[in-house]
């Protein structure tokens, strides 16, 4: 046979599913793993898309996604953030964030470009950039700094192969956010050099402490911004693969011309139920952003409590602790933890290898849950420190 695309196979397996595997066959674990909401979608939302079905909507739609939808879109953003997209051409319905981002990449690269991503950063996005074409061009942040990129950082990376940058905040693993400031500071390194800047804010509604700000709003940032987002977290809607892109018309009508022929259109039923949720799914949303704000407290202190050093994260649901005085590296604690202990995290080097040291716990989790969970850490830390501390005694 011929060989398979070698892009495709040189990219890694996912450092998650690897884990996933594995859990899925064990009984009785705790898991701070999964990166989605423990919530089933709010009633009212699988009931609007219930009754779509029943009404017989079960068609393609525009390849743009239903108007209707992207009138909301438009509604929403215009009210949120005061900024404009014209529903016709400047907004496009995907499957999911992840689609949008793959649209994104396939839209701003040409081969041999590059792509600034600061890490650790969601498990996609090196790939995303690679299977496009790109180079992935890692920026490390650390929990000293918040894990917050700053301007100085991404103005040292720039080439002049540098076509864009690719941002999250409130940021999946570590769940920093950043400053209306420090982000103003960041475009206008971009727009001094003429990069595209892709802001996927799909965790802007998980944000606990201080304001979000929407990228596309800082000055200077509009005309170059893709700006993504979606519904799988702030109303648990991961099964219904519904998500936007909003963008200035020319990389929009790019991003659809991939759309249309790859996926034509996101899947009607996921539309529909979206149009509700942004009609009157508030209330649930801030519902479910109340409750993931008191288990990351809990889950904060908990983990603090038992020496595993963490920042208070300020958006998103996942804490990101640094496991360094335990003496083991990321895969290891994950490991024998998940063994031992049966608890579930996942190794922070599956996000860029500046995550080392760390492991990410998902908070999408139940209060009772989040309580077992951190004793049973708390257990195995223990046993840890103390065969460090045996170990130690031994050798002297
Ligand atoms: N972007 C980030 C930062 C994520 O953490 C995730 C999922 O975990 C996604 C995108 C994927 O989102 P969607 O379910 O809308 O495809």
């Amino acid at each position: 046979m011929k060989p398979l695309s070698n892009v495709v196979k040189s990219a890694p397996p996912s450092g998650i599913r690897r884990f996933f595997d594995i859990v899925s066959q064990m009984h009785d674990v705790i898991s701070f793993g999964v990166g989605e909401p423990d919530f089933v979608t709010p009633w009212r939302i699988r009931e609007a898309c219930i009754y779509s079905l029943e009404q017989g909507y079960t068609n393609y739609t525009s390849n743009y996604g239903l108007l209707e939808l992207r009138q909301a879109i438009s509604r929403f953003l215009e009210s949120r953030w005061g900024i404009e997209y014209n529903p016709e051409n400047q907004v496009l319905i995907t499957v999911g964030v992840s689609e949008a981002l793959d649209l994104a990449m396939r839209t701003l690269i040409n081969p041999g470009d590059e792509v600034l991503i600061p890490m650790p950063c969601y498990v996609s996005y090196a790939p995303c950039v690679t299977f496009a074409g790109g180079i992935p061009v890692a920026i490390p942040t650390t929990a000293e700094n918040g894990f917050r990129v700053s301007a100085a950082q991404i103005e040292a990376a720039v080439t002049s192969k540098t076509k864009a940058l690719l941002i999250s905040y409130p940021t999946n693993p570590t769940g920093a956010t950043i400053s209306r400031a420090e982000l103003q500071a960041v475009i206008d390194v971009a727009r001094r050099h003429d990069l595209y800047v892709v802001s996927d804010e799909i965790y802007d509604r998980l944000t606990y402490e201080g304001t979000h700000t929407c990228a596309a709003t800082l000055e200077g940032a509009y005309e170059r911004t893709i700006l993504l987002n979606g519904f799988s977290k702030a109303y648990a809607m991961t099964g219904w693969r519904i998500g936007y892109a909003a963008a200035p018309v020319e990389i929009i009508e790019c991003m659809m011309k991939v759309h249309q022929y790859t996926m034509l259109c996101a899947p009607i039923m996921s539309q529909m139920a979206a149009l509700e949720a942004l009609n009157n799914g508030e209330a649930d949303c801030e519902e479910m952003v109340e409750e993931y704000n008191r288990r990351r407290k809990l889950i904060v202190s908990g983990l603090n409590a038992i020496g595993l050093e963490c920042n208070m994260p300020g958006g998103a649901f996942y804490a990101f602790p640094s496991i360094r005085s335990t003496g083991l590296t990321s895969d290891e604690f994950t490991e024998k933890l998940l063994f031992e202990e049966k608890v579930a995290v996942v190794p922070g080097n599956a996000f860029g290898e500046c995550g080392e040291g760390h492991v990410r716990c998902s908070y999408a989790t139940g209060v009772d849950q989040i309580r077992e969970g951190i004793d049973r850490m708390a257990r195995f830390v223990e046993r840890i420190r103390s065969n460090n501390g045996r170990t130690a005694a031994l050798r002297e």
